[in-house]
């Protein structure tokens, strides 16, 4: 069933399809003109040398990591409350993520557990940008600088996001070894499937491009591989959806900004609901999602599942990586510290939220949300209140 309203839609205009099929009536359908023009786009707005367009974000991450070097025997320190991407791809260049803590405000690696995570193994931070809040990059810079590791940053969900004091803040992307976009379409900037990875070092840049095209070397014939790669190439078709979703992303953030306002202002009224901050220091937010946390007495599943059958889809971001059943199996190091984390998973929810949701859109979900927690909270009571009883029945030898 689709729902009335959606977690997240794309924002495609007569531009993007007029584009999209321009390319279809070229010879050029990968390696063309749309690829240089849309890496040329990306890497201009982010004030970087280069921008390698790839498949998905996924496919940046692992490109990152081998450009980087970090393979067998390195640990690289990674969020548990992120996409399950961030760890796949350590496992995958055979390396071990080891999860840290984050911060209970912008929900970003938090500096000094990431300084208590280090080893003499330890190779690679990966900061993700979580929600579109930038993380705290003046910190992991340091960290990364003293302790001699790569710094790889996932702006996968904070195209567009600032971070540090006026007028030397800077867009997010232009502060790790690399950086790494994606464009899955529940994304601010969309190509339907399709990622960057940014580079500010031309040796990085050419390895990566190698890299996404089966290992040619550049400049050589397209039998001629320098190593083992693999096909992350974007389509000219996504490249050129791409460069007008780029072409338009003030606007496109804009709207976002302004939907977060609204919701701000619809939500302050329902008790115990924390809502995300409009703003904070030294930052400058891309709306990726609006994430709210239910308080402790409300049974956020029970929230989801109502909101479902009225038609409303919520997300309950994130999922720790590491209480994944993928993930259980392995002894990860650091799972063990993880309590705020796993405190805060249980009690997010994002709500619906996308360029065009109108404010009638969010008035409903306010209201239904308010609603929802309510009998969600009763909910819960009664779960306690059947659990008291068992209780009772056990240290009372009843087990009827
Ligand atoms: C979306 C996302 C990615 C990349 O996802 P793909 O679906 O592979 O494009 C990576 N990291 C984070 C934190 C993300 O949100």
């Amino acid at each position: 069933m689709t729902a009335r309203i959606p977690l997240s839609a794309p924002d495609i205009t007569a531009a993007e399809i007029d584009a999209v099929t321009a390319v279809l009536r070229t010879p050029h359908l990968s390696l063309g003109p749309e690829l240089a023009a849309f890496e040329a786009a990306l890497a201009a707005y982010h004030s970087v040398d280069d921008a390698i367009a790839v498949s998905s974000g996924t496919a940046g991450l692992h490109l990152a990591l081998l450009a980087l070097g970090v393979g067998e025997g390195h640990e690289v320190i990674v969020p548990s409350f992120a996409f399950v991407a961030v760890a796949n791809t350590v496992l995958q260049v055979r390396a071990t993520p080891v999860f840290a803590e984050i911060d209970p405000v912008t929900l970003n690696l938090d500096p000094a557990a990431v300084e208590q995570a280090i080893t003499p193994r330890s190779r690679a931070i990966v900061a993700v940008h979580t929600f579109g809040v930038p993380a705290d990059m003046d910190a992991l810079q340091a960290i990364a600088r003293r302790h001699g590791l790569v710094l790889i940053e996932d702006a996968c969900e904070a195209i567009g996001a600032e971070f540090g004091d006026p007028p030397a803040a800077r867009r997010v992307g232009s502060f790790g070894d690399l950086a790494v976009l994606g464009f899955y379409p529940n994304k601010q900037l969309t190509t339907g499937e399709g990622g960057a990875v940014l580079s500010r070092n031309p040796a990085h840049a050419a390895r990566l491009r190698g890299l996404r095209n089966q290992g040619r070397l550049s400049g050589a014939g397209w039998l001629d591989h320098g190593e083992p790669g693999y096909n992350y190439r974007l389509s000219e078709l996504a490249c050129a959806l791409g460069r007008v979703q780029l072409s338009r992303i003030g606007p496109m953030l804009a709207l976002r900004q302004a939907a977060a306002e609204r919701y701000d202002t619809l939500l302050a009224g329902i008790p115990g609901l924390e809502r995300p901050a409009l703003s904070l220091p030294r930052r400058v937010i891309s709306w990726f999602v609006y994430v709210v946390r239910m308080p402790e007495s409300v049974d956020r599943d029970h929230v989801h599942a109502t909101l479902a059958r009225h038609g409303i889809a919520t997300g309950r971001y994130f999922a720790p990586i590491h209480l994944q059943p993928a993930w259980r199996a392995h002894s990860s190091p650091g799972a063990g510290r993880l309590a705020l984390t796993e405190s805060i998973a249980r009690r997010t929810l994002a709500l619906p939220f996308f360029n065009r949701i109108t404010a009638g859109q969010q008035q409903d979900l306010a209201e239904a949300l308010h609603d929802a927690m309510l009998s969600a909270t009763v909910a819960l009571h009664k779960h306690n209140e059947a659990i008291v009883v068992q209780d009772f029945n056990a240290v009372n030898g009843r087990f009827d």
